[in-house]
């Protein structure tokens, strides 16, 4: 039997609400992404944020889930993301414990 690990990044992730706003609070300059080789957003991100697009050669972006811990901004290398924490009473609302 499988035992459920109560300190998974993934278990505390569901203990967290959100007031998603409609319009983004992370903005990335697409063609300084396109030219970025190791992308340290998608593996720093503990929500999985951002994730490279091959097909469309673009960096997707799902906002909606940011924990506002702001580890992207500090780890991309061409300060390619315009960081902003979400409008007034959007973004993470509630964090239990
Ligand atoms: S680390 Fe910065 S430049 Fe590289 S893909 Fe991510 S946001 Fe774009
Ligand atoms: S601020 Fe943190 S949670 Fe939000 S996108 Fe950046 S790394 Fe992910």
């Amino acid at each position: 039997m499988t035992q459920r690990d109560d300190n998974s990044i993934e278990n505390k992730l569901t203990s967290i609400k959100y007031n998603c706003s409609k319009n983004t609070h992370l903005r990335v300059n697409q063609e300084m992404c396109r030219n970025c080789q190791k992308r340290p957003c998608c593996y720093i991100c503990p929500a999985k944020v951002y994730s490279w697009d091959d097909t469309q050669s673009k960096l997707n972006v799902e906002y909606e889930n940011c924990l506002e811990c702001g580890a992207c901004k500090v780890v991309c290398p061409f300060k390619s993301i315009d960081w902003e924490y979400p409008n007034a009473s959007c973004g993470v609302i509630l964090k239990n414990s």
